[in-house]
């Protein structure tokens, strides 16, 4: 049905190559491109012997708006899946404004020099692409992306008004290395040293980072630590959900990652500034991320899951009650279905889902939208058919 080109060859990148692999049928053209050439050959190898279906590859530096222009005008795409970096969102949306392309994404805007997370960037396109008469879709991963699904699933089926949302992520797997980030750790270690920050009675409460934290019973998993954290999908949620009177996002950490992390922080290796070394200038996390372990080399040997979902208290007919959405994950089958980890797999079957919604009709239309706008429900029944099934029950008691 459609022709599409995947930017960025790591971890998430592979993972949407290989389920829109599987997906021939609706994805029946697939160009994967990246900075290096030879990581997309790899993986489209990789889909060739696994899954018997040919994807195509190409060289891209998505930082230069004329060179993804030029590339879009070769493919003539009908949607560009940018599973690139943050960094690369607003070149490629240009790209995809000047062509006159769809454009999706799983992660909103960072500028390089400061850890900012918001999207005010990308709306700011809004009216430039409802003109053109193309669609752009935020934050199409798990989170973002599925938990706000989840979300308004709930507000469709579940309740007359939302009151308290808490969006609760756990990694419960062990890739057995001393330190490593699920996924590009440059951007991981950028969102978790930030300030906290969470939703209450209309205005942000900031807090030091990691500074809330509690023990959270997690499905299949048990007690896990948790942290709140800031994360992007809580801003477009309070805006599109307004009768929320509170809205946090936790997230595990394992004692051992949060030394390391507290270290590296404390020698100065997580500095987003440059520092002169040798006469040149280098960012102290852009070389940690080099001699860090990559995200799509942990998925062989993971063992463990991840579960990720929202639990929800509002009322319906009158009534109070506690709502709880969620999914978990095995790192070890999603290693033999596409050769990637669960944080990766969580992160690349959503982007295809919203991709082949926006192929199939049910999700296209002109403008920028966040996923909570869209309609839950096709999205829901493609988690439970792609490897992502969905689970939900009424809580007597809540979780978080
Ligand atoms: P990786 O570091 O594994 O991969 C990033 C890829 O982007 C690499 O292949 C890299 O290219 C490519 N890339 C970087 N810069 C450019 C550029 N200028 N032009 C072209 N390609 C470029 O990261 P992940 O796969 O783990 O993460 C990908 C994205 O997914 C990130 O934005 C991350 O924030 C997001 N994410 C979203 C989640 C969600 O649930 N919504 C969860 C996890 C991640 P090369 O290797 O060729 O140099």
């Amino acid at each position: 049905m459609a022709n599409v080109l995947i930017i960025g060859a790591g971890g998430v990148g592979s993972v949407v190559a290989h389920k829109c692999a599987l997906n021939a049928d609706v994805f029946t053209d697939i160009t994967l491109a990246s900075r290096t050439k030879a990581k997309c050959d790899k993986i489209a190898a990789e889909i060739e012997s696994m899954h018997g279906v040919t994807i195509k590859t190409e060289q891209v530096d998505a930082d230069v708006v004329a060179d993804m222009v030029a590339l879009i005008e070769r493919v003539k795409p009908f949607l560009v899946i940018n599973v690139a970096l943050p960094y690369q969102d607003l070149p490629i949306m240009d790209a995809c404004l000047a062509t006159k392309t769809h454009y999706m994404d799983t992660a909103n805007y960072e500028p390089k020099d400061v850890a900012k997370f918001e999207y005010s960037w990308q709306w700011a396109y809004k009216q430039r692409f409802e003109e053109a008469g193309i669609m752009a879709l935020l934050g199409c991963g798990f989170d973002p992306g599925a938990t706000q699904v989840f979300t308004a699933y709930a507000a469709k089926h579940q309740f007359d008004e939302m009151h308290y949302l808490d969006i609760i992520d756990c990694n419960a797997g062990n890739h057995g290395k001393a330190f490593a980030t699920n996924f590009n750790p440059e951007i991981n270690i950028r969102e978790i040293t930030q300030p906290g920050r969470y939703w209450e009675n209309g205005e942000w409460i900031e807090i030091p980072a990691m500074s809330i934290h509690k023990p959270v019973v997690y499905p299949e998993i048990g007690p896990k630590e948790s942290y709140v954290l800031y994360h992007e999908e809580l801003e477009s949620l309070v805006k599109n959900f307004p009768t929320l009177k509170r809205a946090r996002f936790w997230m595990t950490f394992g004692q051992a990652y949060l030394t390391h992390l507290e270290v590296l922080q404390n020698v100065g290796m997580t500095r987003i500034d440059p520092v002169k070394f040798n006469g040149m200038d280098i960012v102290p996390l852009e070389f940690l991320k080099a001699v860090l372990p990559a995200p799509d080399t942990l998925g062989e040997n993971y063992t463990g899951q991840t579960s990720i979902g929202c639990q929800i208290k509002g009322v319906k007919d009158g009534q109070e009650k506690t709502y709880y959405i969620w999914n978990n994950c095995d790192h070890a089958e999603t290693y033999k279905e596409v050769r990637g980890q669960a944080v990766s797999y969580t992160t690349g079957v959503p982007a295809m889902i919203g991709a082949m919604l926006l192929i199939k009709g049910e999700w296209l239309k002109p403008g920028v939208w966040n996923c909570e706008e869209l309609d839950p429900d096709p999205f829901i029944e493609q988690m439970n058919k792609q490897g992502l099934p969905v689970q939900d029950k009424i809580l007597t008691e809540e979780i978080v």
